[in-house]
């Protein structure tokens, strides 16, 4: 179930390439609980994609990279007030922070 093709199955946004004064997050590795509600996410046609979720009245971006089909290693950003994690998610779909 590989799907590296681009177009016509892109209906969700990509991120764009980092800006040259872009901010680093600080990634942690995920806890995977599962009282977790995606609100957005990005294309997964790269083999990078992020998601914004919700977790406890917390929000917080995940990481998802592909190493290899099937093979994936998730990271978290950490936790913020909900408008805080929204005001990030834009960021990080202009490549402000990564
Ligand atoms: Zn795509």
């Amino acid at each position: 179930m590989v799907r590296w093709d681009c177009p016509p199955r892109c209906l969700s946004p990509h991120v764009s390439p980092v800006r040259s004064h872009f901010e680093e997050l600080t990634w942690h590795p995920s806890h995977g609980d599962g009282r977790v509600r995606v609100l957005r996410w990005t294309c997964d046609c790269e083999p990078v994609f992020y998601e914004l979720c919700q977790a406890s009245g917390l929000r917080f971006l995940r990481r998802t990279r592909r190493a290899a089909p099937g093979r994936a290693s998730v990271a978290e950003s950490d936790r913020w007030q909900a408008q805080e994690t929204d005001e990030m998610w834009i960021a990080l779909l202009h490549g402000l922070v990564r």
